[in-house]
């Protein structure tokens, strides 16, 4: 458009809240020159099984990192099938193809965006008994052999708002399938007593700089199972059988470690993790305050059963009548940045390719991913940026331009 002005971002869209502790334990690390392998690692997973209530914690490169290697642990081979959802960061997905095995995709149930339970036991079910039953679930395009079995399942807890686990675990134990929580967008969230990381075999967390707790990048596996914890620590670190032996590689591994500098910010930022919890539900309070009666929107609750949830990001989500894009758009122009999470998994331009995956195949998922906005959103916001954010929010929903016809 002529003459048309794009703002300067008035607001970030997210970003990690980092204090002069992080600052000095990441230097005190430097000075020290232990820079790989020493002990902050060793004390960061310590405190972080700790947290989260598992007996075992290993720390890795990154959350996608974590689900790789969890998913060689589960035993996902080659043909395979993994049960997975399509409303997620695209990550939790493209571990699967890494192991050259077969995503299975389940909808998801609204408002929470999470994984179907009952889909899942379909899925399994259906799987199991073959033939024309499990064609329903199967990709379009398999290019080989349908699958023979489903090695694991894959829920997300997305947006960090807690799946509902219980039926899931109970239908994949049956299947002899592993369980393998995506908690990347989650941690610190409980539900009906537990928390987050406690449910599966396994549970993999997240510490990019967008989320709750970050290390820069990071992540680290949680588990209950001696063997998996071994296992894990054998793949991060180029297969070696315990840490100390060099040049011993009896298994195929990779180098997923993560350093030292990481681990001490881990540190601190785990000992702080309920105040940055703490401060992103009052963020997310003070949206909700000032955008629950709004007609155009849907918020998010902030209700869990039994539990809470981890506030990742805060979403909204456009009513019919209200064109997304052209409201980002418009945002955007105002210097207020949002994001369209998530353009669903299977509509990504590898899983159309590989797998026939196409639109209206898992309908839920295409419809949160159409109407789901993203609002700037951290621990470190103020009440005055919310205000901000809102107002140009509200302005927009109001202009012509970004009503549907
Ligand atoms: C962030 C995220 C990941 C991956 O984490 P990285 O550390 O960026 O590799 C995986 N799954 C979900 C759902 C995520 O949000």
């Amino acid at each position: 458009m002529a003459g048309h002005v794009r703002r300067p971002e008035q607001v970030p869209i997210s970003g990690p809240d980092l204090g002069s502790a992080e600052i000095e334990a990441v230097v005190d690390v430097l000075r020290g020159k232990a820079l790989s392998q020493g002990t902050r690692v060793t004390e960061f997973e310590k405190r972080f099984a700790t947290y989260i209530g598992a007996p075992h914690a290993v720390a890795v490169s990154s959350g996608t990192a974590g689900l790789h290697l969890s998913l060689i642990v589960a035993g996902v081979r080659d043909g395979d099938a993994v049960v997975t959802t399509p409303f997620s960061f695209i990550a939790s997905a493209n571990v699967i193809l890494y192991e050259r095995a077969v995503p299975v995709f389940v909808d998801v149930t609204a408002p929470s965006g999470n994984i179907d339970p009952a889909g899942v036991h379909e899925a399994l079910e259906d799987i199991a008994a073959g033939g024309a039953r499990a064609d329903r679930w199967l990709p379009p395009v398999l290019g080989r052999a349908a699958p023979r079995r489903v090695a694991a399942v894959l829920p997300v807890h997305v947006f960090g708002v807690p799946a509902q686990l219980k039926q899931i675990l109970h239908d994949a134990q049956r299947h002899a399938a592993p369980v393998i929580e995506d908690a990347c967008e989650a941690v610190g969230a409980e539900r009906e007593g537990r928390r987050v990381g406690t449910f599966g075999r396994a549970a993999v967390f997240a510490f990019y700089p967008n989320k709750q707790m970050t290390t820069g990048e990071g992540g680290v596996i949680v588990t209950d199972d001696p063997t998996w914890d071994r296992l894990l620590r054998s793949l991060r670190n180029q297969g070696r059988e315990g840490d100390e032996v060099w040049l011993s590689h009896p298994r195929l591994g990779f180098n997923y470690r993560l350093d030292e500098m990481s681990a001490a910010l881990g540190i601190i930022q785990l000992a702080r993790l309920e105040e940055l919890l703490a401060k992103r539900a009052r963020v997310a309070g003070w949206y909700l305050d000032r955008l629950q009666e709004v007609d155009a929107l849907e918020v998010p609750s902030p209700e869990v059963p039994g539990g809470r949830p981890s506030w990742f990001v805060f979403c909204v989500r456009v009513r019919t009548g209200i064109d997304r894009e052209r409201l980002m758009q418009e945002l955007a122009d105002d210097g207020i940045p949002t994001r369209p999470y998530f353009q669903p998994i299977h509509l990504q331009p590898v899983f159309r390719e590989r797998f026939g995956y196409r639109e209206g195949m898992f309908p839920v998922a295409e419809r949160l991913g159409r109407s789901t906005l993203a609002l700037p959103f951290s621990s470190t916001m103020t009440e005055g940026q919310v205000d901000l954010v809102t107002r140009h929010l509200l302005a927009a929903l109001t202009r012509p331009s970004v009503r549907t016809p």
